[in-house]
């Protein structure tokens, strides 16, 4: 039961986070537009803010994120270097802060007492309100990131956090200000409003991406996938998919789907600053999102009478013939799969077989992605 249903008292304010959130929202609402009215912001604002938005945001989804809460690929030092500089600029509290955080949320997403951010706690607290007090579910433990701990450039951004953040957000704006001969001008907009920015639209991966889009993947947690806040999220904004396979590089899975981090992971990965990135096998996606849409069609024909009128009963008969021919894929997935196992071990496998069997798993994926097409359409039927 969560703490509110319980009448509980609410745990003391945080009142350096409150006040650096209710603060820096202040000075954006009031300093932008007043110095966009009295001065104007010249293109060079316009463009550092840009940047620093964009690397802030990169930094904490491919790096804080992807990286390392998750692992989903290796990075080269000067890239690790990249994502703490900016990633310690937008704000976000150290990696290990972050990650053990973040770590807690996939293992337990939903409990209300043990996710930091749960999105059953309503919108306010996923989004900010679990920064602003004390509570017991945010309490940090970093016994979940004994791999990062080991990490000296990680352990030096812990350790001097404070400092390398006021550092970063004053010291990166103030430069560009001196460079660019506006130092008014830049410290608000590429200082003050970027960070208010890429506060609150990674916050809304924890907020909206839990409430707002559809769930092809599971229903099993909130986890949402939504186009919009891909866009906002340089592609975090595809979050069922994330929290089903969280060890995927890409959030955004098919090649069309706006995910700017994993097109700089894989891009990244020709010039050797990114490598073992990580990919969940095209049949496990394809098993999810069939098993999905098997279960939406099985409640909607639960649901109404039986022995319908005959157009009903031929559906019902094609979903049972779906099923089957998914099952007899699955089937014979596997099978091939214990050949290619099979021969491996004996070491057996010549270039030929291989080709043989690897043109046997594509055709297999052809076929259920077929599948999910014909699925898509006996829904639409069904609704
Ligand atoms: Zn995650
Ligand atoms: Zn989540």
């Amino acid at each position: 039961m969560p703490a509110a249903i319980r009448n509980e008292p609410k745990p003391p304010l945080i009142w350096t986070n409150t006040l650096m959130f209710v603060l820096t929202a202040l000075a954006a609402a009031v300093l932008v537009p007043w110095y966009g009215l009295t001065h104007g912001f010249s293109g060079a604002d316009v463009g550092v803010f840009l940047f620093f938005l964009v690397a802030n945001g990169m930094a904490i989804t491919a790096g804080y994120h992807r990286l390392w809460a998750h692992r989903t690929y290796e990075a080269h030092w000067s890239l690790r270097v990249f994502f703490l500089i900016f990633g310690t600029m937008s704000l976000q509290n150290s990696v290990f802060a972050w990650c053990s955080g973040h770590r807690a949320h996939h293992l337990h997403v939903d409990d209300e007492d043990k996710d930091p951010y749960s999105a059953r706690r309503g919108f306010w607290f996923s989004h900010i309100g679990w920064m602003l007090r004390e509570y017991p579910s945010g309490r940090p433990d970093f016994t979940n990131i004994p791999d990062l701990k080991k990490d000296p450039m990680l352990a030096f951004q812990h350790r001097y956090y404070v400092p390398l953040a006021l550092a970063t957000n004053f010291g990166l704006p103030l430069a560009a200000g001196i460079l660019f001969h506006d130092v008014w001008g830049m410290l608000i907009l590429a200082g003050v409003l970027r960070l208010v920015w890429s506060h609150h639209v990674t916050f809304f991966i924890n907020s909206l991406a839990h409430m707002w889009g559809s769930r092809p993947y599971t229903e099993e947690n909130s986890a949402r996938d939504n186009p919009v806040l891909a866009v906002l999220t340089y592609g975090e904004g595809y979050h069922n998919f994330h929290h089903i396979f969280t060890h995927d590089y890409r959030n955004g899975v098919r090649w069309w789907q706006w995910d700017p981090s994993k097109w700089l992971i894989g891009g990244l990965e020709h010039t050797g600053l990114t490598r073992r990135l990580k990919r969940t096998p095209v049949i496990h996606i394809q098993r999810a999102l069939l098993t999905m849409q098997f279960d939406r069609a099985q409640a909607r024909l639960a649901a109404l009478p039986a022995g319908g009128h005959v157009q009903l009963e031929a559906l019902r008969a094609r979903i049972a013939h779906e099923y089957e021919s998914f099952l007899a894929a699955l089937a014979e997935w596997a099978r091939v799969k214990e050949q290619w196992l099979e021969e491996k071990k004996r070491a057996v496998l010549e270039h030929w077989q291989q080709v043989d069997l690897q043109s046997k798993f594509r055709e297999i994926e052809r076929r259920l992605s077929l599948q999910v097409r014909r699925m898509r359409v006996l829904q639409a039927q069904l609704a």
